[in-house]
């Protein structure tokens, strides 16, 4: 088995890669960043969203673990003290598979330039420097309203614990296959109105975002941040792709967020 590790970049987690490296090679692994079947990623979820995007184009043939060197993380959720233990489990292959959802985004130009394609782990979010970010949203082809304010942040069930919590919106489990709509501060009175709520999407019902002015935008996924102008509309929808996570051990997601955001315990 070929496998490739992505470290955060500070000592410890390079230390722990180089652990990892040296015994995986030593149970006859390959190391192989450019064609890797799993991808360890060591260091925080941060570091996890950048594995992904290393390989985001070969998500049939890599699958992801994650080591965190910081705090307890959603995809980073082994500790450096389990290496040995995770090292053992990784050369006994194969591995069991979980699959999570993930978002498809679609961002068309106005003009006959190509239109961008990408896959968020997380979310996308789309802001302005430039004013309010002002907007018809459609659902399923249908107008649902106009949308005016700080931004709208569009995310998958595994990223509604990451932006999507701190914008007020629920926590969804990630078996369910669904898209997530958040405002960022509506600009709501009696001109303008949006719904306020969250909207929790499925699967055959994508969403249509379309600037009503001529602004350039700043749409980020994951962690990446582009500027835009001449959106003609972003299309956003559960991806038919899906990521791989390598399973050696059972660990809830709802045993994650109460670990991570309600437990006392470290
Ligand atoms: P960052 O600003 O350095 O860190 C964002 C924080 O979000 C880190 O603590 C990160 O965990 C955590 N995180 C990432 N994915 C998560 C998930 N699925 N569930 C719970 N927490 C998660 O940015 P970054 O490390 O490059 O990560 C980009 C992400 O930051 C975006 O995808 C977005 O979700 C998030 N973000 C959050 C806010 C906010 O909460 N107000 C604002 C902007 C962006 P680690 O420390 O383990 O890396």
């Amino acid at each position: 088995m070929k496998f490739a590790i992505l470290s955060k970049g500070d000592k410890k987690s390079d230390e722990i890669k180089t652990r990892i490296k040296q015994y995986l090679i030593d149970f006859d692994l390959i190391y192989d960043e450019d064609a890797p079947d799993l991808a360890i990623s060591v260091g925080g979820d941060g570091t996890f969203l950048e594995a992904f995007h290393t390989y985001v184009h070969r998500l049939k043939d890599t699958a992801f673990i994650g080591v965190h060197t910081g705090h307890l993380g959603f995809y980073a959720d082994w500790v450096p003290e389990e290496v040995e233990k995770l090292i053992i489990e990784i050369a006994k292959t194969p591995f069991q598979v979980v699959e999570y959802p993930l978002l498809e985004v679609i961002i068309n130009p106005k003009s006959d330039s190509q239109k961008d394609q990408f896959l968020a782990l997380n979310e996308c979010s789309v802001k302005t420097t430039e004013g309010s970010v002002v907007l018809d949203i459609e659902i399923k082809g249908e107008h649902f309203e106009t949308f005016r304010g700080d931004g709208l942040c569009i995310s998958t069930p595994s990223g509604s614990t990451a932006y999507n919590k701190a914008l007020g919106g629920g926590i969804i489990h990630p078996s369910l296959p669904s898209i997530q709509i958040t405002e960022m501060a509506s600009i709501n009175n009696r001109v303008f109105r949006t719904i306020g709520s969250p909207l929790i999407l499925p699967q055959h019902h994508d969403c249509l975002l379309k600037p009503l002015y001529d602004r350039s935008f700043l749409i980020s996924i994951d962690h990446i941040t582009k500027s835009y102008a001449n959106v003609q509309s972003i299309e956003c929808r559960v991806a038919k792709e899906k990521i791989r996570f390598a399973r050696f051990r059972s660990f809830p997601f709802w045993k994650r967020v109460r670990d991570s955001f309600v437990s006392d315990e470290l």
